[in-house]
């Protein structure tokens, strides 16, 4: 089955043909104009596909799939699963893109489990979740966003409206924030990754510090949904020095016998996992699509 797998951020959107596995990825800039963008990158990649399947930022109401991502300005309440049904003809399965890095990573990173919670740090912290070998879609389709766990009840203010989530403490610009605050230079998390790889100590702190807030939000998930592998893909999570603080506050949050074997490991599929997951919802509909 062919399908045209399609994956929109707020920066970029990706798209790639699924023909038994990802075709060539191909990508362009979100823009001014995402929807025009959209059709420029879509239009000569959907020549006889079956099926698009689409993840998108959050939020949005699920399944219907009208959005309203956060980073996209241009799109409140965007009918976007029915204006692609629309153009091209074919069936339309859209899902968050957190959830569909989740399904990607689950069908297609090798973990051999049917309980995984998927985390994607980047711009924002999302996931989702693989529960008993199906995707949790949660009354709206957020299940599994992790990034407003509430791990610091006084921290900083969340985009939310709330205060001290996991978002709010370990987003890329969250990062970058925190260390402008106390001297750091650092423009984008970019610059903050090449300084930590260069040892510089506060930018090794603020990494510590995202990794922390990571652990006990993941500790306080994996609690909650008795999962045995929990992977953490997305920019942020390309970092090194993120990662001792990561497991080190998970060992000491995750103490429950239940959770003795909890694996918290880097999503193995890279920036390919929400293309991949986004088949998914159409290739492995039985496991990752409970809606029509
Ligand atoms: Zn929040």
């Amino acid at each position: 089955m062919t399908v045209l797998a399609v994956d929109v951020g707020g920066t970029k959107l990706a798209a790639s043909r699924w023909d038994g596995g990802l075709g060539e990825v191909h990508r362009v800039a979100t823009g001014p104009d995402p929807w025009g963008a959209l059709c420029t990158l879509l239009d000569p990649l959907a020549d006889g596909v079956e099926a698009l399947g689409v993840g998108c930022g959050g939020p949005m109401t699920w399944p219907v799939g009208e959005v309203s991502p956060l980073n996209i300005p241009a799109w409140r309440g965007f009918a976007l699963r029915s204006a692609l049904a629309d153009r091209y003809g074919v069936p339309v399965r859209l899902h968050n893109d957190a959830v569909c890095a989740a399904a990607g990573e689950h069908w297609k990173g090798g973990w051999q489990t049917d309980d995984l919670l998927g985390v994607v740090v980047s711009t924002g912290v999302g996931g989702g979740i693989v529960s008993g070998g199906r995707l949790l879609d949660g009354a709206a389709g957020n299940a599994g966003h992790l990034g407003h766990i509430v791990v610091d009840p006084s921290g900083p203010e969340c985009g939310c409206g709330g205060r001290g989530c996991v978002e709010a403490i370990a987003r890329g610009p969250a990062l970058v924030a925190w260390a402008a605050e106390r001297g750091c230079e650092a423009a984008s998390g970019v610059e903050l990754a090449a300084l930590a790889a260069n040892g510089d100590a506060l930018a090794l702190k603020a990494f510590a510090r995202a990794g922390h807030a990571l652990g006990v939000g993941i500790a306080a998930a994996a609690s909650v949904l008795d999962t045995s592998v929990v992977t953490v893909g997305g920019g942020i999570s390309q970092v090194s020095s993120l990662w001792p603080s990561l497991w080190a506050s998970v060992a000491q949050h995750a103490r429950l016998s239940f959770l003795a074997g909890l694996r918290v490991m880097p999503a193995v599929l890279g920036q390919t996992a929400g293309l991949v997951g986004a088949a998914a919802l159409v290739v492995e509909g039985d496991r990752y699509w409970s809606a029509g």
